[in-house]
């Protein structure tokens, strides 16, 4: 099985993580008159992208199935400790808050904000650069 790592999708943690592909059986969901399949439910651990619709999760046999034959790209969630999670999520809302205020010195801002974040106590370790002051920004 082909497989990238180090990809995330967010979102997708949040949903309940059974798999979304179609049952193998050809089971038919009632009152869709035979046109929409039933969700195969069985225990998700992979995140598919097989290119005809948003990627999603799918149960490792179906997974396997459709990076097999369909060509499908299954992407590993990665597992991180609940301290890198919290920190990748601030990042994640700093940057989706206040990134696309209008303003170089503000989007300055979030970058260094990113930065602080991303580095933690080695934040001015990260920013030093002997050539140039590192450019904090002004907050939006
Ligand atoms: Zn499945």
């Amino acid at each position: 099985m082909e497989l990238t790592e180090g990809r995330t999708m967010i979102g997708a943690r949040k949903r309940e993580r059974t798999c979304q592909e179609a049952n193998m059986f050809g089971i038919m969901k009632p009152g869709t008159g035979g046109l929409e399949p039933m969700e195969c439910g069985q225990a998700a651990t992979l995140i598919v992208d097989n290119g005809d619709r948003h990627p999603y999760w799918m149960c490792p046999m179906c997974a396997d199935h459709n990076v097999k034959n369909r060509g499908a790209i299954a992407w590993v969630p990665q597992v991180y400790s609940q301290e890198h999670r919290e920190t990748l999520d601030k990042i994640l809302e700093l940057a989706v808050r206040y990134g696309n205020i209008d303003g170089a010195h503000h989007k300055m801002w979030v970058i260094d904000q990113v930065v602080r974040l991303a580095a933690g106590k080695d934040y001015d370790e990260a920013v030093a650069d002997p050539d140039r002051d590192w450019d904090t920004g002004i907050a939006p």
